[in-house]
């Protein structure tokens, strides 16, 4: 792809975003860059890239910048609904992700993984299993380092494992991982997408430019997923509860892909999802030629990442996790399917736009109490108050204290807020250690 001389805007100046322009400008294209934030919060990268020679729009979208550009580069998170973008598109202006764009400048096999929920783990036990194996990894894209950050530098590596969430798929045009994986889909990001059909058509887009020689591991149980399959042309591996002929499932106690047979009952992850896991990241390594034995073992000694389902602390016979990577419902409804005893869930923060509802059922089988807090805390209350005995609160330290009190020996208290963490913390990670912090002084 020749960019020199070509007018290229980049939109969103996060990490992605100022790689994006280095990038471009390196390649001798036109740059300008746009990002809604105050000149002050941006004034240490708008130095550094209009030194090098681009310009730079803060504060405001202006449309005339916009459809000035041959082209637009989005950083991920940025909505393809904003009325500047949307009118690009009519005007026929290309309007393509950091993904798409690096992908064209990448000569090395990609192992793409997608899903609502699971996609960090899986993505980082791929890349163990492939190290394990002797192979160099880069493991990146929407966790770590921005892809483009290794366009046109990925010769030393053997593969590319990337993690990649739907904003960065819905800009893929050619974009062709030689292994595809969608985890699963449930209603997420409904604030930034236009609807759930666009996220999962979003989604799906990981397996459209597949053919034959590629492949598309799924998860057969998923229904959101079921009903799109006639779409994809790669060879298909799915994966789920029922023996399907040429996929791998988990028949109970061992994991079976063709005549294989999986042992995992000694894996440090616990719960049915991280199965689920396991079994796409079974999928892939073999169709890469691991060995079997070898894929086992890394998987059972693989370490939960921090703030999934991750056990904090005993006191007076409770035990206390932290699940603050749980965004979405669909990641508390997998969380609290891992627990038996009775469960005090703390849960609330930045609304994401979907509904409750799917909670319901497991709600009123194993909470007993529902703690609320944050900038949601009366819409869940709405949806969910009726199912279970709710308390409100007015900050994480109220909530956890709340649980604290009403907690018995047995009793689990989750921390699996079903909601984005910005209305009150900087990131899921800070959400997390504050909630560590806290219940280690309890
Ligand atoms: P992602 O990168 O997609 O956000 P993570 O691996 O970081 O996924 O996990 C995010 C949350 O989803 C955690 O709360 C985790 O326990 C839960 N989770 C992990 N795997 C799955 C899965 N396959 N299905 C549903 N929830 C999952």
């Amino acid at each position: 792809m020749e960019l020199s001389g070509r007018k290229i805007l980049v939109v969103g100046l996060g990490r992605t975003g100022v790689e994006t322009v280095r990038f471009l400008l390196k390649r001798g294209a036109v740059v300008t860059a746009s990002d809604i934030s105050p000149i002050e919060k941006l004034q240490k990268v708008v130095t550094e890239l209009e030194g090098m020679g681009a310009t730079i729009e803060s504060g405001e979208h202006r449309l005339e910048t916009f459809l000035w550009a041959d082209m637009l580069v989005l950083s991920p998170g940025v909505p393809f609904g904003l009325p500047t973008v949307k009118e690009a598109i009519k005007r026929g202006i290309e309007v393509i992700s950091e993904i798409e764009l690096a992908s064209r400048f990448i000569k090395k096999p990609i192992i793409g993984i997608t899903g609502s929920n699971g996609k960090t783990t899986t993505s980082t036990i791929i890349a163990q299993i492939l190290e394990a194996s002797g192979k160099s990894v880069f493991l990146g894209a929407n966790i770590g380092t921005p892809l483009v950050q290794i366009a046109e530098k990925d010769d030393k590596y053997d593969l590319l494992v990337l993690e990649l969430s739907s904003f960065q798929l819905q800009g893929t045009s050619a974009f062709k991982p030689f292994i595809g994986t969608i985890l699963n889909i449930s209603p997420n990001h409904l604030d930034h997408h236009e609807n759930i059909g666009e996220y999962i058509e979003s989604k799906m887009k990981l397996f459209s430019n597949q053919t034959y020689n590629e492949w598309a591991i799924y998860n057969a149980d998923d229904n959101l997923i079921k009903e799109h399959l006639f779409k994809i042309k790669s060879k298909k591996i799915p994966f789920g509860e029922t023996a399907i002929e040429g996929g791998v499932f988990f028949d109970g106690t061992y994991i079976r892909f063709r005549d294989e047979l999986y042992d995992l009952t000694k894996m440090k992850l616990i719960g049915k999802h991280n199965i689920e896991n396991a079994m796409a990241a079974i999928a892939s390594t073999r169709i890469l030629e691991c060995d079997p034995r070898l894929i086992e073992e890394t998987i059972i000694n693989f370490n939960p990442l921090p703030h999934r389902i991750e056990f904090v602390r005993e006191l007076k016979g409770v035990k206390y996790y932290n699940d603050s990577k749980s965004t979405s419902p669909g990641a508390t409804l997998r969380a609290l399917e891992c627990f038996k005893s009775p469960i005090i869930l703390i849960a609330g923060g930045k609304d994401k736009g979907g509904g409750h509802e799917i909670l319901k059922d497991t709600l009123r089988e194993r909470v007993k109490l529902l703690v609320l807090f944050g900038e949601s805390k009366f819409r869940i209350e709405k949806d969910l108050g009726k199912e279970v005995e709710t308390v409100i609160a007015f900050s994480l330290e109220g909530a956890i204290e709340k649980a604290f009190k009403d907690s018995k020996k047995e009793d689990t208290v989750l921390f699996s807020p079903a909601c984005s963490s910005f209305d009150m913390f900087s990131s899921y990670e800070e959400r997390g250690r504050r909630f560590k912090e806290i219940v280690q002084n309890l």
